[in-house]
């Protein structure tokens, strides 16, 4: 079996002639838990949206399970950031939990009892079951990126790509949220988590990306979570950084 659940060659990434990712290379076994970190205007929203081919490239060749994102699509499930989301979308919190079972549904299926019950299932185990009616901008961050996540769940997918998930969200939907992520890398999912905030980033990944618009290094957090590393990327911003738990 073939464990390389993703693999990044030479990812190059620019907003009308500026790079904002450059020279990117990295592979990432099946089962990880890997957090993108690096300081605001890093590039990581673009890293993850590049490598899932949401926006192009300039050049590099991503492939997921040895797979184009073209041929794995439906193995993959990505939350965008907060505020790439229309939370003013008409929507109730069932169907947008049903949307993540779109993928599974064959053509011009319609969601059907089996769905919903599933759907309702992942929402229950976010601990937003009694929710399933109200509309998605009714509710608090927390509960939006919970939401979000149980619709991740209903596509039962091989990969999730989340996006700043813990921005705006308190601290009971942060603990709920990772305790799910961990949950989905046991089973043998592979998780990549852009998070800009160094605090916790030890105790929630077991991989970390540190990125700041070229690959500043990458590795088991003990290896990356390093004074010295953390600096280069950071450039000096945290003078906390010892409190954060990073290792001098
Ligand atoms: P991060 O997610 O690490 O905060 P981003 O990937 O959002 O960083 O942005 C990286 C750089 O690219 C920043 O300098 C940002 O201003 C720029 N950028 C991001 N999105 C766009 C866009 N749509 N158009 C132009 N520049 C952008
Ligand atoms: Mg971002």
């Amino acid at each position: 079996m073939n464990n390389l659940a993703i693999s990044v060659k030479d990812l190059h990434v620019s907003y009308y002639g500026t790079e904002a990712v450059k020279d990117v290379n990295l592979s990432v076994q099946t089962g990880n838990l890997v957090g993108i970190i690096g300081p605001n205007g890093a590039g990581k929203s673009t890293f993850l949206k590049a490598m899932l081919n949401l926006i192009p490239k300039d050049k590099g060749d991503v492939r997921i399970m040895g797979q184009t994102i073209k041929e794995v699509r439906k193995q993959i499930a990505y939350v965008p950031q907060r505020n790439d989301i229309d939370w003013d979308f008409p929507i109730t919190v069932l169907d947008a939990v049903l949307i993540g079972t779109y993928p599974n549904l064959k053509l011009f299926h319609r969601p059907k009892k089996k769905e919903k019950e599933w759907a309702l299932e992942c929402l229950e185990r976010v601990g937003m079951e009694e929710y399933s009616r109200r509309q998605i901008g009714e509710l608090s961050g927390g509960q939006q990126q919970r939401v979000f996540l149980a619709r991740a769940l209903a596509q039962k997918a091989e990969m999730f790509f989340l996006d700043e998930p813990f921005v705006g969200v308190d601290a009971a939907s942060e603990e709920t949220i990772v305790k799910i992520l961990k949950e989905l890398c046991w089973q043998g999912k592979t998780v990549m988590v852009v998070h800009h905030d160094l605090s916790k980033a030890n105790d929630y990944f077991n991989q970390l990306i540190l990125l700041n618009k070229e690959l500043i290094s990458f590795g088991s957090v003990n290896e990356v979570f390093q004074t010295d590393v953390i600096e280069r990327a950071y450039k000096g911003q945290f003078a906390f950084m010892n409190e954060m738990g990073v290792q001098s």
